[in-house]
């Protein structure tokens, strides 16, 4: 899947299943791995990638950026990103640039924050919130 340096935004290429690992960007040496940011998913077949590949809990926000609540959201997002690092991955799915994500999961507000365990969706929760209520809603 890909992976956009925070740095120098170049596109790396990983597997979902070494997202723990360390890694640095290619073209800045940056270092990407392991994640503490939220990772922004970038199309239908990373998603798939990502959730199934992946070792550790995903927590998927589905947002836009027109969605006031999902900018409330996405510091609380960054915050529990650098908390649980190496312990979940949060990604983001935009759902303009991926209506066919949102649609197959029936995403009917935003910002709706997913947990994925192995695959599967284990909890769902809707709405802005703190880094410490999501945590404790999501059973983190
Ligand atoms: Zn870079």
């Amino acid at each position: 899947m890909r992976v956009a340096c925070s740095s120098c935004s170049a596109q790396n290429r990983l597997p979902a299943s070494r997202l723990l690992d360390k890694a640095r960007c290619a073209a800045c040496k940056a270092s990407l791995l392991p994640l503490s940011r939220p990772i922004a998913v970038q199309s239908g077949e990373d998603f798939e990638e990502l959730v199934r590949d992946a070792k550790v809990p995903v927590l998927v926000d589905f947002w836009a950026a027109w969605c006031g609540p999902c900018r409330l959201v996405a510091p609380e997002l960054e915050k529990l990103a650098a908390q649980r690092s190496g312990l979940t991955i949060v990604a983001k799915v935009d759902t303009d640039a991926e209506p066919r994500l949102s649609a197959r999961f029936g995403i009917s507000s935003i910002p709706t924050l997913v947990l994925f365990r192995q695959g599967r969706e284990a909890k769902r929760i809707s709405g802005a919130m703190s880094a410490s209520a999501m945590a404790t809603q999501l059973g983190l």
